[in-house]
């Protein structure tokens, strides 16, 4: 039996919003280019520190 709804996306993978283009949002600690568009909300990094502040956290203790 399928249990399919209407909405089926199939495999598409779950990838976090991106900009489709530039402009792109400033990295808040570095000013590097980041892969958020320039209108999105809140705290943007760009992938190096996002690495970095996960690496952070991971450490704390
Ligand atoms: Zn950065």
């Amino acid at each position: 039996m399928s249990d399919e709804g209407c909405c089926t996306t199939g495999t598409g993978a779950a990838r976090p919003r991106a900009a489709d283009g530039p402009p792109y949002a400033e990295c808040v600690l570095c000013r590097e280019p980041t892969e958020y568009p320039e209108s999105y909300r809140g705290i943007t990094l760009c992938p190096r520190c996002e690495w970095q502040e996960a690496q952070r956290s991971a450490c704390s203790g």
